[in-house]
């Protein structure tokens, strides 16, 4: 189907299985007008209802028909291989368009009908965004934030959102603003992919994260904080940021160890923790799911999210990343609503998508066999719509195991190496 096409669509499945709550529909009808939702329920009562809607029957048969998936993680501008970073600062602005569109492409392609890009250059990410609401590319519903927000050579400096006063961090986010990005991302500590910058260290005074938080929500935009160490994941609750990303508990010196007091801080804030768990993390660092474990029966809430893009996490990993929420002592009723539409909320998309309700877009997916007994059903999809609009998966290269000589992210301590003679 294309747009222009015939219009209203009855979607049929042995199992619609919606989101808010959790549920399954036994023999159900999603029917889609263009690209909005316009009727859910059972089967019976929609033949009753007459096709009077003149609608196309399309009986997926023995599927899972529910929401379409979000990542609230990704880099597109990133390739996932071995050295994205370097790529990006090899790459014009241009060429970085060339490779979002791709990566873009993949997330669909496995299912992901929403994507939140956490950091882009130039604005690249904003003009993605708008050629696939527009309808010239195909590809996630994007939510975007330009550069993130960074001290001057601070994580992610080279996509040029160094600010350092109040006055810069003011000024930035009215810029973003200004550009038209979606949400912000402050870069609340170091990170593990810029040279002269360590997770564990703070990058702002809690102060000037207020600033930022206060300037982005007065235009009604979202906040993301990048945190690793404790003292930035808790300057960043403390101001009020609205997700915390990675939220890896890392202490100075690259110690990793769960700090139960910041995780009571975590569970009665507003934020939402999004843990960045992606099919590489028990190899990039193999207790974080442990501490993660100890921050959710602490009471905090988590969406999923990928990272994809980052070294050796290509786009098409989403499905590999959600089995393994259960072992924070997630049922897959509560991975499923993380993927879906708690991160819809926790993204402000709660009356776009993330559940199958009239007046919501039309992102679904269908799989074979059934989420609810096992999640890596997920990985087997029979259909994608976005917005209405159906999708035809693209070939996706195999993911292929770590290189052997791999050095763990948690292992590379790169503010060393600012002076260091491997600089
Ligand atoms: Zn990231």
């Amino acid at each position: 189907m294309d747009r222009g096409s015939s219009a209203v669509i009855a979607y049929a499945a042995d199992r619609v299985l919606n989101t808010d709550p959790v549920e399954t529909i036994e023999r159900g009808v999603v029917l889609v007008d263009e690209s909005r939702i316009e009727w859910v329920g059972r089967r019976a009562d929609f033949d009753k209802l007459g096709a009077g809607r003149g609608a196309q029957l399309v009986d997926l048969g023995d599927v899972t028909l529910m929401p379409g998936l979000i990542d609230a993680h990704v880099h597109l501008a990133f390739d996932g291989g071995d050295n994205p970073v370097d790529r990006m600062n090899r790459e014009s602005d241009t060429q970085q368009v060339a490779l979002m569109v791709r990566s873009a492409r993949r997330l669909l392609s496995v299912g992901v009908t929403t994507a939140r890009d956490l950091g882009a250059r130039g604005y690249t990410d904003v003009v993605v965004r708008d050629a696939i609401a527009e309808g010239t590319l195909q590809g996630p519903r994007l939510l975007t934030v330009g550069a993130p927000i960074t001290i001057t050579g601070g994580h992610c400096w080279f996509m040029g959102g160094e600010a350092d006063s109040f006055h810069d961090v003011r000024k930035i986010v009215r810029l973003h603003h200004k550009n038209r990005v979606d949400q912000v991302k402050v870069m609340a500590t170091g990170g593990f992919m810029t040279l002269g910058s360590a997770p564990w260290y703070p990058q702002y005074e809690t102060e000037a994260l207020v600033v930022i938080v206060a300037e982005a929500h007065r235009v009604g935009m979202r906040v993301a904080a990048h945190c690793h160490g404790v003292e930035g994941i808790r300057r960043a609750v403390e101001a009020g940021v609205d997700t915390l990303e990675h939220c890896s508990f890392v202490l100075e010196g690259g110690e990793l160890s769960y700090d139960p007091q910041l995780g009571e801080l975590i569970a009665a804030s507003r934020a939402f923790v999004s843990p960045t768990i992606n099919l590489r993390a028990k190899d990039f660092d193999p207790t974080f799911i442990e501490r993660l474990g100890q921050l959710r029966r602490a009471g905090a809430r988590f969406i999923t999210g990928t990272d994809a893009g980052i070294d050796h996490v290509p786009h098409h990993g989403y499905p590999q990343s959600l089995p393994l929420y259960r072992e924070l002592g997630m049922s897959t009723a509560e991975v499923i609503e993380s993927a879906t539409s708690l991160a819809a909320t926790a993204l402000g998309l709660s009356g776009v998508t993330g559940r199958l309700a009239p007046g919501l877009d039309a992102d679904l997916v269908a799989v074979r066999g059934n989420p609810l007994d096992d999640l890596s059903a997920l990985a087997d999809l029979e259909l994608v719509v976005a917005r209405g609009r159906r999708f035809v998966p693209d070939e996706l290269p195999e993911i292929g195991p770590l290189p052997d000589d791999l050095v763990p992210m948690t292992e590379r301590h790169s503010f060393e190496r600012l002076d260091g003679d491997d600089a």
